[in-house]
């Protein structure tokens, strides 16, 4: 195909003409189409039906005779830590389990370092002027903790293998710099996975503030697309190994594996940071679900139970992926309308069209009944300097849906490029 710059401006004209007609026509069907947010779909909850009867009516003693109706046990059942604890990489006494969702247990976390500090230094974050570096593009939600919580964000561009770590390094001379967001594997939403020198440069970095934290959201540890599963190194050996043992804090959370409404979330870390961790939970809980720990122990059995339930839900999930990819190259394939990586895991593909058109592209997808995350929605404060990240997330609608809102979004891409180049204001 003819890429758009190389056009004289009257074929270019003549095209826009066509995909003018095309979008015109994808909009009279009249469809309802959300490609917004990374949830699973209705089949991917069927694979964990089973969960609703467990731990079953007389089934509540978890090992050591503790009672999981009860309170206590503030860092999870021992079996529960051990199940989780290659997918999270981190020692089964080094996690601990609470709550349903990491993003809660982040919140917390930097809540409780904003009033009380961590370890390493003794001063709570609030008395300087914190601020994380934010790789972009990235998650939204980490970005809104941010802003709610006044932390200042940073922007560091993603290179395809993790943060662009030459950057990092100059800006962690900054003592207010007190954290880096991390997703280290099928990162939301590039689909990218850290390197082992993006990683071993994370944990070794020098840092003015002793207190630095890297928050290493680990939320696509298993969600591999392809038979290629990608791996990612120790961060908390690298961490140790470096000397810096306290640098990193782990988060993870079963809301893809199992049920988001109902998982378990984990944090994991050095033993000296679970510690500060605990002493810190203790004022805020009595003690976590453990019947949902029983659970999920009696469901996925152990590591190979839980690979071969996540080998059940690429099935469902791959060949949406598989579809969006395949159109989009289709239809903007050599046009220089797009680009886009093949993710090998997570639950995004990240369209970078022509500079300038995303919001564009996304107020004609939603004339034409797509609802797409908005545009800088993957920067900090929501805003995409260079206006051209769009984030699409192909799980929770169903194959045909996820088709032809694949086709519409391309049409949308090629229209809005066409618009610019063209120099037409639609
Ligand atoms: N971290 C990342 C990187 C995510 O993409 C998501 C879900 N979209 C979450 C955390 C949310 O996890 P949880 O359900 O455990 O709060």
């Amino acid at each position: 195909m003819t890429t758009l710059t190389s056009m004289d401006s009257e074929t270019l004209r003549s095209r826009h003409d066509a995909v003018r007609a095309e979008y015109e026509a994808f909009k009279a069907r009249g469809l309802k189409l959300d490609m917004t947010r990374g949830k699973p779909s209705p089949e991917q909850l069927d694979l964990s039906n089973a969960m609703l009867t467990l731990p079953g009516n007389g089934d509540y003693f978890a090992e050591g005779n503790v009672d999981a109706r009860n309170y206590g046990g503030l860092n999870g059942l021992p079996e529960t830590r051990r199940l989780f604890s290659q997918m999270i990489q981190a020692p089964a006494d080094q996690i601990v389990v609470g709550d349903n969702s990491s993003l809660a247990l982040m919140h917390g976390t930097i809540v409780s370092a904003l009033l009380k500090g961590v370890p390493d230094s003794n001063a709570p974050w609030s008395e300087g002027a914190p601020t994380f570096l934010c790789p972009v593009p990235g998650y939204d939600r980490h970005f809104a903790i941010c802003e709610e919580l006044g932390i200042r964000m940073i922007p560091v561009p993603m290179t395809g293998e993790g943060p662009d770590m030459d950057m990092v390094e100059r800006l962690v001379e900054d003592h207010a710099v007190k954290g880096i967001w991390c997703v280290p594997k099928y990162s939301n939403p590039s689909g990218e996975t850290y390197s082992l020198e993006t990683s071993r440069r994370l944990a070794a970095m020098k840092t003015a503030a002793p207190d630095f934290r890297i928050f290493w959201d680990n939320a696509y540890s298993v969600h591999h697309l392809t038979k290629d599963h990608h791996t990612i190194p120790d961060i908390l050996a690298l961490c140790a190994e470096a000397g810096n043992p306290n640098r990193a804090f782990i988060f993870a959370s079963t809301s893809k594996v199992t049920l988001p409404g109902a998982g378990l979330a984990f944090f994991a870390s050095s033993p000296e940071n679970v510690r500060w961790y605990l002493e810190r939970a203790f004022f805020r809980t009595i003690g976590p679900d453990k019947l949902n720990q029983l659970r999920h122990v009696r469901f996925l059995k152990d590591h190979a139970g839980l690979e071969a339930h996540m080998e059940k839900q690429a099935q469902i999930v791959a060949p949406k992926f598989e579809a969006l990819l395949q159109i989009l190259e289709a239809k903007l394939g050599g046009t220089g309308a797009a680009e886009w990586l093949r993710p090998a895991g997570g639950y995004f593909v990240t369209l970078n069209a022509v500079e300038g058109t995303a919001k564009r592209i996304v107020s004609l997808a939603k004339e034409a009944g797509i609802a797409l995350t908005p545009a800088g929605a993957t920067s900090p404060y929501g805003q995409d300097q260079h206006d051209r990240t769009l984030r699409l997330a192909p799980t929770f609608p169903s194959l045909s849906d996820v088709k032809a809102a694949a086709e519409g979004i391309a049409i949308c891409t090629l229209l809005a490029a066409i618009e610019k180049q063209a120099g037409i204001h639609g």
